[in-house]
């Protein structure tokens, strides 16, 4: 059996993106519904992939072509590239995950020196023919053929100047003519052949073009920030080109089933009449709003508000259509689930919830943590003294402060060198994406919502404001003129700051202050929603308060914080912790009472020991009463002392230097001496595998009672006043279960001793991290001995790796991302074939031994939204991360349980 290659319109449903891309995929479900979508079909990715492996377009394809080129010509009585009446058609590129403006598209395929004439004499319309073929030869001289665009671009404009117009279209015929001849001269002279006349090589030429344009250096940037795989390939779509820029009565549009940038329900779209595909995207010319398609061609407007209707109801979700109007006839080119800000996914999805047409666990698939995220950092602050220059089109939100930059190469090195930059160009296009990337936020003069810069500075979450017209941008000078303030002139040295909520553009630096969503995770929605200045934000609360508490209704997971500190366990309450997962106590030890803990190493005799460790009590004492008042009646994971015992004390290679020049200048302090000697004792080549965690724990006498003893009489002390103190404690970096057993009666011993004097029952669960290869192999032992275990994944990751973390992200991790090693750094992200097998594999035989095991997970992993779905899959009880986190980890535990 031949593979197939090819799939009419016809054949496809929007189920098939890995194989038709999700433009084919949903050009094929509009085709089922009978929505008008120009005849076309799918060239599938296994294509592209067989092509960019061997560097051939296989055989079976340019049959499979054919067939259905036939099929379409005989459906529409007419043939690509015919000397009368021409059928032309459209290359599209089109991968699984969309990837708005990566790559290539070549518009009216199939114009040659006879169709032109065919072309002119069907739409009558001579001008239209010949600029449609002067489009062709560049836009395939540009894509397929690589030459440089300038080359044609300064073609035309000398051809403008030369007739004394301004604007493309208003070159006539026989200057179009000319053009094309000039074109080709172009083509010769660059590409080093002919301009392709037969139409079908145009057509394999294009297709072979767009299958390569998959490997282009943005395409790779635009990926790697998306985490897209690199080896999925393009699917190519063909399809019967219509002209919306047939005259007054055609013109092209783009629309949204809601406003994409805010989540109002309502429509919303951008229209030009007279014009053809990426004219609206390219922001070439300003746009008419959707409204006033309504009054220029009502019968369209209306076919068209009855398509976006029934796309929402069948996609079940905000769509974006890309459409055609041809001389009053609509047509649909494109639609698909719509990018869209934060702020709109969480009140879409609820809006969506509210008209029953999804459930509440659907609607909590439709928004993310990451989402959740961008809606928690701040606003500006508006004072009186902000200079607003200009307000222009929010496009995509955030409040971005910067210096301004021009180009790509400028916006990179100055962000290379630390500087937030904003990058500022009259509109924005495919090869600005390194710029974008780089800039805090990308400010344009032309172009709407839909224009290449707000859909991709949306779909990075990058603070965006475009339409700025009152900027006169001129980049080769460096210069930004502010139409109505003519002493003003901006250059690379002014800072600004832009409002993606609202367009307003600043001169200097504004002050920012919370958003209204971290207003309400602060205070709570009373608070918020009588703080909020406008609908919209309300509107964003209550969305996001009702997602919240679903997701806390389904959730399994439960939620904690990290917390060492009073204030951090009172922020995480707030924002809905259910306790600490983690709380250490090695940061009670620094500052000023980091000399305590030196006294302790430094003791020679039992006495000296004793006084050490009877200074530290009460000062560690005093932080677990305020930790238990605080979290009164939650439970608090508090780990025993983990870091290497050098963190305490002074650098070795100082000290060295101190003690010399010290005896060389007869003033040496003998104490120092006696440091150097126990400083150089404990050096360690490796300290993170060295003398640490419970090592430490159990080779220096007095630790482990003093801090049990600070925990228990701490929780005496509650206890007395009425609280409900609910420690549990935690032996950190356990290898075998000997470790354990030796911690645990000790631990068991100060209780004890602490619960007969006071009175009170003190039974605390004991516990341990699993951070080591051998405690995850080893758990079913382990768990004889332990309450409940918790994942370290920091740790976890760097011993099954066998990666410092405190040295790769500056090292290699560069080029093993770069290289595909891992898509995403495993410390930011859990490593799941590797360091998550390790983590199912502790729980697996840690429950053999104790089913009701209780299971955590502490450290970074526990806030990230993917790791998150992995630790509710592998069947932990609960996540703990930073305080700052805990509503992400709330949403995403939600989201992997619906
Ligand atoms: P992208 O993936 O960048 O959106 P598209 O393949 O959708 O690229 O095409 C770019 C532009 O060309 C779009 O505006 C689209 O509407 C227009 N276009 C594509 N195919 C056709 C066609 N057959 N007839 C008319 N316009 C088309
Ligand atoms: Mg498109
Ligand atoms: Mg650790």
């Amino acid at each position: 059996m031949p593979t197939t290659y090819v799939y009419r319109f016809s054949e496809g449903d929007k189920d098939q993106k890995d194989l038709l891309g999700g433009k084919g995929a949903n050009l094929a479900e509009m085709t089922r519904l009978g929505l008008p979508v120009p005849p076309g079909f799918t060239i599938t990715t296994d294509a592209c992939r067989a092509y960019l492996a061997t560097g051939e377009v296989p055989e079976e394809l340019a049959v499979q072509v054919t067939t259905a080129l036939r099929e379409v010509e005989a459906e529409l009585g007419r043939h690509l590239g015919a000397a009368e009446d021409p059928l032309l058609v459209s290359v599209r590129s089109g991968a699984k995950f969309s990837m708005p403006g990566m790559m290539e598209t070549v518009l009216n395929i199939g114009l040659n020196d006879e169709s032109v004439k065919g072309l002119a004499a069907a739409s009558q319309d001579e001008r239209f023919a010949w600029d449609s073929y002067r489009r062709l030869i560049q836009m395939f001289g540009k894509t397929v053929l690589d030459i440089d665009g300038e080359h044609f671009a300064s073609a035309l404009e000398a051809k403008k100047a030369d007739r004394g117009v301004s604007l493309d279209y208003e070159l006539d015929v026989a200057a179009l003519t000319e053009l094309v001849e000039e074109y080709k001269a172009i083509v010769r002279e660059y590409a080093g052949i002919d301009f392709p006349q037969d139409p079908r090589a145009q057509l394999d030429m294009a297709t072979e073009a767009v299958f390569r344009s998959w490997n282009t250096e943005r395409a790779h940037i635009y990926r790697r920030r998306e985490k897209i795989p690199h080896d999925l390939g393009t699917a190519v779509n063909v399809c019967t080109m219509v002209f919306g820029n047939m005259g007054q009565t055609s013109g092209t549009g783009v629309c949204f089933t809601r406003d994409p940038s805010t989540g109002r329900s309502g429509v919303y779209g951008d229209y030009l009449v007279n014009a053809q595909g990426e004219d609206v995207v390219a922001g070439i010319r300003n746009t008419l709003s959707l409204s006033d398609l309504k009054t220029i061609d009502p019968e369209s407007y209306k076919e068209l508000r009855a398509a976006m209707r029934r796309l929402e109801t069948h996609y079940r979700d905000l769509c974006d259509i890309e459409f055609t109007i041809e001389r009053g006839k609509l047509w649909l080119l494109q639609t698909r689930v719509g990018k869209r800000t934060a702020a709109a996914a969480f009140r879409v999805a609820t809006q969506l919830v509210d008209e029953k047409l999804i459930t509440k666990d659907e609607a909590l698939t439709r928004v993310t943590g990451d989402q959740l995220t961008q809606l928690m950092f701040p606003q500006f602050e508006h004072t009186g003294d902000n200079d607003l220059i200009t307000k222009a089109m929010p496009a995509s939100p955030g409040a971005a402060v910067g210096r301004i930059v021009f180009d790509n190469a400028e916006a990179v090195a100055r962000a290379e060198a630390g500087e937030s930059v904003i990058l500022v160009r009259r509109e924005t296009n495919p090869d600005d994406l390194p710029g974008m990337v780089a800039a805090v936020g990308v400010l344009t003069a032309r172009g709407g919502k839909t224009s290449h810069a707000a859909v991709v500075a949306r779909g990075m979450g990058k603070t965006c404001v475009c339409g700025a017209d009152q900027l006169e941008v001129d980049a080769a000078a460096k210069t930004i003129r502010v139409r109505g303030r003519e002493d003003l002139v901006l250059t690379s040295e002014d800072t600004i700051a832009i409002d993606g909520q609202t367009g307003e553009v600043f001169l200097g630096e504004v002050p920012v202050a919370d958003s209204p969503v971290m207003t309400y995770l602060r205070r709570g929605l009373e608070v918020a929603l009588d703080a909020a200045g406008d609908v919209d934000s309300r509107e964003l609360i209550t969305s996001v308060d009702r997602l919240m508490r679903h997701a806390d209704e389904v959730r399994r997971l439960e939620v904690r914080a990290n917390a060492d500190n009073p204030d951090d366990a009172r922020h995480a309450i707030h924002r809905g912790a259910q306790g600490v997962g983690l709380c250490r106590t090695e940061h009670m030890f620094l500052g000023e009472r980091k000399q305590f803990v030196q006294n302790l190493i430094l003791a020679q005799t039992p006495q000296e020991r004793e006084s050490a460790l009877a200074a530290l009590l009460p000062l560690q004492k005093g932080d677990f009463v305020q930790m238990f008042e605080t979290m009164n009646g939650k439970p608090m994971t508090v780990r025993l002392i983990d870091p290497p015992l050098h963190e305490f004390l002074p650098d070795f290679t100082e000290l060295s230097v101190k003690v010399a020049l010290d005896r060389e200048r007869g003033t040496l302090d003998p104490a120092d001496e006696e440091l150097l000697a126990v400083v150089r004792r404990n050096h360690e080549a490796n300290p993170m595998l060295g003398l640490r965690g419970v090592r430490l724990l159990l080779t220096m006498p007095g630790l482990i009672e003093l801090q049990v003893r600070a925990i228990a009489e701490a929780a005496v002390e509650r206890l007395k006043a009425g609280g409900d103190p609910r420690p549990e404690i935690m032996i950190p970096l356990i290898g075998s279960v000997r470790e354990l057993q030796i911690a645990r009666e000790r631990v068991e011993a100060v209780l004890t001793e602490v619960s007969q004097a006071s009175g009170y029952e003190l039974d605390f669960p004991v516990g341990c991290m699993i951070e080591l290869p051998r405690a995850a192999v080893g758990a079913d032992t382990i768990a004889e001995e332990a309450d409940f275990f918790s994942f370290g994944t920091n740790d976890l990751t760097q011993t099954t790796w066998g990666f410092s973390r405190d040295d790769v992200e500056g090292t290699f991790f560069k080029e093993y991302l770069e290289e595909g090693v891992f898509g995403v750094s495993p410390f930011e992200t859990i490593d799941e074939r590797g360091v998550g097998r390790m983590v199912e594999l502790g729980a697996e035989r840690g429950r053999q031994t104790k089913p009701d095991l209780k299971l955590g997970v502490c450290g970074e992993h526990g806030g990230d939204p993917e790791s998150i779905e992995f630790f509710h899959r592998a069947g932990l009880n609960y996540v703990s991360c930073s305080p700052f986190r805990v509503p992400v980890a709330r949403l995403e535990a939600g989201r992997a349980a619906v």
